[in-house]
């Protein structure tokens, strides 16, 4: 069992038919599920790491039983991920995983714009829930007013996770006479090429 830290084998075990590791974990795959409990105050029921934000769902093929885990143990013990019914490499199984991560991101954000279109009855806000939902992005404007107003509401978000949309001439020209103060309220949810868009637009950069 060397190689594996003790916690690890003393966790999976007794939910395996094998008694030895790594023999257990060809028992287990991902099954698809995750959850964000919003906050990064969570475990992981493999290595017993604390704050986490996600946890991956796994199952033992053979016993039923289930662990919520983080995705670096799924990596690291190279619990199975299939694709209709093909088994993922390590770099497809990697990829995959950021890709759940993105899209629960994407929700992440969605579920903010909702509490905040509850919280303030305000056609911008509902407009730009609308906008979200269409396109899973906002414009500089909408940007601008829901991140001042989910900071108002004390609504927990990460602006990071937000994009903004530059695709269009209106948008730069928006984002050109946007007060410099409201382009460093949307900073944090600009891409390097928009953030250096928005400086050749004469906005300063933050300074932190
Ligand atoms: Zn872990």
């Amino acid at each position: 069992m060397q190689g594996f830290p003790k916690r690890v084998a003393e966790n999976i075990l007794p939910l395996s038919v094998a008694g030895t590791l790594p023999a257990a974990f060809r028992e287990w795959y991902f099954t698809g599920q995750t959850v964000d409990h919003e906050l990064p105050h969570e475990t992981c029921r493999l290595c017993d790491q604390e704050g986490l934000r996600y946890h991956f769902k796994i199952q033992n093929s053979q016993t039923g039983n289930q662990l919520d885990v983080g995705s670096e143990c799924i990596l690291k013990f190279q619990v199975a991920i299939f694709d209709r019914g093909r088994e993922l490499t390590a770099q497809e199984a990697r990829t995959a995983l950021a890709e759940r991560v993105r899209l629960m991101r994407l929700e992440s954000c969605l579920r903010a714009l909702e509490r905040l279109a509850l919280a303030e009855s305000n056609d911008i806000l509902s407009n730009a829930l609308k906008y979200y939902k269409l396109h899973k992005a906002l414009t500089p404007k909408f940007a601008n007013v829901v991140f001042w107003r989910l900071q108002a509401n004390a609504i927990d978000h990460d602006p990071s996770f937000f994009k903004v949309r530059l695709d269009k001439e209106s948008y730069v020209a928006d984002l050109r006479v946007m007060p410099t103060r409201s382009v460093h309220r949307i900073w944090k949810a600009l891409t390097s090429p928009q953030r250096k868009k928005a400086q050749e637009l004469g906005h300063a950069a933050p300074t932190e």
